[in-house]
């Protein structure tokens, strides 16, 4: 039926089974153009230092303005591309948008670090420092300045042999971050040999903390692992004062989201940066929702 009535009737999601794997074969079969034309995008979501009370980071994040599929987001064709050999290209195209994009910002004296995410995919191929490499000496941002996010499931999984290639990209002087920590199969004898800067606790967590006295408990062990491992902890996902509230009391430094910013687009930034409401940090468990 959709077939029938053309274009006007391509729908956001698939209702049936076959019509989601439809859609993904013609994400698929889209994607090296996507690529190759200029269709995909970037949003910035803002890290902010608690004790700082401002942003200190930004994470870029890809969308795809497919042309008849309308903005397609990442949990869609982040494993097509990983599956199609396209997570290079198209990971080399963030680098460079990224790194080009915050360069003017530095530029202006805002004192951030900017987080890409990296496929495991892409340090397997062996071209993941001099991709880096690359977007940097492009855009003269400076490697202290790049956090470079490895989603800590896939990393965990994989073979003895990263930790080799994460020390490469660290001795690029990048930042290394575990994305999504506490999610995957964590191994913490494993975290004990990871040449890892930052830990990011994925949002399940932090969406399940206020009023979970367990996975209170979990998160207050995160931050002191953190803390005793001398180890940066992040709170992705925090959506709630009462969230907030929890995490500053635990002594977590750095959270993330969309109660202090939704990921924007790049003429954004600027508002975003000079405009961060820090009363949103003062949050009072008292005032919010039952703990
Ligand atoms: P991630 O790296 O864990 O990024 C965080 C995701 O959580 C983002 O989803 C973000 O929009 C969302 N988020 C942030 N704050 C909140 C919140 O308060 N509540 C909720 N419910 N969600 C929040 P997004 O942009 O859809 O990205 C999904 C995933 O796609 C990312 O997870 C990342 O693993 C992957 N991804 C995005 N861009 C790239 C890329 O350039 N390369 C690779 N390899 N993966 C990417
Ligand atoms: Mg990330
Ligand atoms: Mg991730
Ligand atoms: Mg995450």
């Amino acid at each position: 039926a959709a077939k029938a009535a053309g274009k006007s009737r391509v729908r956001l999601h698939a209702d049936t089974p076959d019509e989601a794997a439809g859609r993904r074969a013609r994400l698929a079969r889209d994607l090296p153009t996507a690529i190759e034309e200029g269709q995909l995008r970037l949003l910035f979501q803002p890290v902010i230092g608690v004790a700082e009370r401002t942003v200190l980071g930004l994470e870029a994040l890809v969308r795809w303005q497919h042309p008849q599929l309308g903005l397609v987001p990442p949990d869609e064709f982040i494993a097509l591309a990983e599956a199609d050999g396209l997570i290079v290209p198209l990971e080399r195209w963030v680098f460079g948008e990224a790194t080009a994009t915050v360069a003017p910002l530095l530029a202006e004296g805002f004192d951030l670090k900017l987080g890409v995410n990296v496929s495991v995919r892409h340090l397997q191929a062996g071209c993941l420092a001099p991709d880096i490499a690359r977007a940097l000496a492009a855009s003269g941002v400076p490697p202290q300045r790049l956090m470079l996010e490895i989603t800590e499931s896939v990393l965990m999984g994989a073979e003895d042999g990263f930790e080799g290639d994460l020390s490469t990209l660290r001795t690029l002087g990048c930042v290394i971050s575990l994305d999504d920590f506490g999610k995957g199969h964590s191994s913490l004898a494993r975290l004990a040999r990871l040449p890892v800067d930052v830990l990011k606790m994925d949002r399940d967590f932090i969406g399940h903390i206020d009023g979970d006295p367990r996975t209170e408990a979990i998160v207050r062990s995160v931050v002191e692992l953190g803390r005793t491992l001398g180890i940066d902890v992040v709170a992705e996902g925090v959506e709630t004062p009462g969230q907030l509230a929890l995490l500053r009391d635990l002594g977590c430094r750095f959270l993330q989201g969309y109660l202090l910013g939704r990921p924007v687009p790049p003429e954004q930034l600027r508002a975003v940066l000079d405009g961060f409401d820090t009363g949103l940090l003062d949050a009072s468990p008292d005032l919010t929702e039952s703990r």
